[in-house]
């Protein structure tokens, strides 16, 4: 007979219900500024963190999650250890390669963040379906990407350890005629089709 094993989502530390969305693996819970990743029953908690929105803007915020990688890169015939903070989109990206990447594009221009002490009343953070292990595997993927873009990587080896991970809601200014998400830290502007879910992340 198989068992039946329900999770109940309930914030670990003040025992709210976790919010997120049918797909998503990642639950959050804004007030105690926590995410839960449930994998197999069990529950591994990280750091949630908001960015301030940067520059004013009349159009809508929306919330995106990724993750914020702390990596020590170690390369063979590199004397320098490289210690990039890598950021990975945690919701389901759709057509990446068409739509573009936000995670890449913070990536590649060495951005962080700053947290927001107070947030807008009712901000949440959903569509998290990316786990931190995968967000890991990602990061290697394109901390490869970018040295390779700098200097020929054939022949050397890289070895990218991942030490930290948290997972940030990063706002986008949402245009609705145009359809487009934009990144106000890099400028970049995305369509909103590259995020499979997000009439029900707007919607919530
Ligand atoms: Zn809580």
């Amino acid at each position: 007979m198989t068992e039946l094993r329900i999770t109940s989502l309930r914030c670990p530390s003040c025992g709210a219900p976790l919010d997120g969305l049918r797909r998503d693996t990642v639950f959050t819970c804004a007030p105690c500024r926590l995410a839960a990743h449930i994998s197999n029953g069990e529950v591994s908690t990280f750091a949630l963190r908001f960015a301030p929105v940067v520059t004013g803007t009349d159009l809508a915020i929306v919330r995106l999650p990724l993750w914020r990688l702390d990596v020590e890169v170690s390369a063979t015939g590199r004397e320098d250890g490289l210690t990039p903070v890598v950021w990975v989109s945690a919701f389901h990206q759709s057509r990446v390669l068409f739509f573009g990447d936000p995670g890449m594009d913070l990536t590649e221009q060495a951005i962080d963040l700053l947290d927001v002490e107070d947030l807008p009343e009712g901000t949440r953070l959903v569509g998290v379906t990316s786990g931190p292990s995968e967000a890991s595997e990602y990061a290697r993927l394109m901390v490869t990407h970018i040295l390779d873009r700098r200097a020929d990587v054939t022949g050397m080896e890289i070895s990218v350890a991942v030490r930290e991970a948290q997972l940030w809601g990063v706002p986008f200014a949402h245009e609705e005629s145009a359809r487009t998400l934009t990144e106000l830290n890099t400028g970049r502007s995305y369509s909103t089709l590259l995020v499979e879910d997000f009439l029900e992340i707007v919607s919530g």
